[in-house]
């Protein structure tokens, strides 16, 4: 087996391309994900931002739902950025009519949290496990997580909310550091998938 992950992300909707790019600079092979075949053949995957509702209802009509709550639930490691976040809820607070989540992740989150002032801007984030500089957080119309459960770690939080958790294998942030050129962040994904395949070949 190669050392190198290979690594999805979801490519129904949202900022598929950024994503490949800070994968790859991460040291991943990246590929974008449409179909269960290849979904399939992915050691990770990455969900991006872009419109939760719109990925959720795609995904259905895509017949991927089913396979990535089955991926999931069986350990594959996953990072959900922004409406991502939102995929990985196991409950959102205030969901649109026929919006489904995978769940992965012990938490509540609410949509578009930070309001109308505030639907999009940038902040420096402090996360835990990422050494150096805090990350420059991309928020846009982002969520916040209300509250988690026993099984999920607080990584970072931003004006008293929390805006990044992991549970296992799931990762999850309410911004986008993807658009930053800052590829901190998705080089603590590639590392929690390499050692993810090192523990099932053990
Ligand atoms: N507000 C969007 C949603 O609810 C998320 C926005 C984003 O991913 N940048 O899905």
């Amino acid at each position: 087996m190669s050392d190198t992950p290979v690594i999805g992300v979801l490519a129904l909707q949202g900022d598929v391309r950024e994503h490949l790019v800070a994968l790859a600079a991460a040291d991943a092979v990246a590929r974008p994900v449409r179909r269960p075949e290849e979904l399939a053949e992915v050691d990770g995957l990455v969900i991006p931002g872009g419109e939760s509702t719109t990925i959720s209802k795609l995904a259905v009509l895509f017949g991927l739902m089913e396979p990535l709550r089955a991926r999931v639930r069986a350990g594959m490691p996953v990072y959900g950025t922004c409406a991502g976040m939102i995929m990985l809820a196991d409950k959102i607070l205030d969901p649109r009519s026929g919006q489904e989540t995978l769940g992965g992740i012990d938490m509540i989150v609410r949509r578009n949290a930070f309001g109308r002032q505030n639907e999009s801007f940038e902040a420096a984030v402090a996360i835990q496990g990422i050494d150096g500089d805090p990350v420059e957080g991309v928020f846009i119309r982002a969520p916040w997580v209300e509250s988690v459960g026993a099984a999920a770690e607080v990584l970072a939080e931003h004006d008293g909310h929390i805006v990044a958790v992991r549970q296992g294998t799931a990762l999850a942030t309410s911004f986008h550091p993807e658009l930053t050129g800052d590829h901190r962040v998705h080089a603590l994904f590639v590392d929690m998938v390499r050692a993810n395949r090192t523990a099932g070949s053990l």
